[in-house]
């Protein structure tokens, strides 16, 4: 089942998108600030501390993205695709 464009869903679909890229920035910035500090801390803050904040901001963007990765139209979670064309949930067009 193949829904019509709807440009309110396209928009609110390019906003989820560029929200996730933000994310996947934030989740490399905390994998590279732990693999950083493999060999000892990073400006003084502990090692410890370092994988701390890194294992936290990978927890929190894998959380936000699985609240934020959902199509707008039926709120069904859009997988692992970086930029699918249709939900494959309920078919709604995503992108023009
Ligand atoms: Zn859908």
């Amino acid at each position: 089942m193949i829904q019509r464009a709807d440009p309110r869903v396209i928009e609110e679909f390019k906003k989820r998108r560029s929200r996730r890229r933000t994310c996947v920035i934030i989740a490399v910035v905390g994998i590279c600030l732990s693999v950083s500090a493999a060999g000892g801390g990073i400006a003084g803050m502990p090692r410890e501390f370092v994988d701390t904040v890194a294992f936290g901001l990978v927890v929190g963007v894998v959380l936000f993205s699985f609240v934020n990765w959902r199509c707008p139209a039926c709120d069904g979670y859009l997988g692992k695709g970086a930029s699918p064309k249709f939900c494959r949930k309920c078919g709604t067009q995503l992108q023009s």
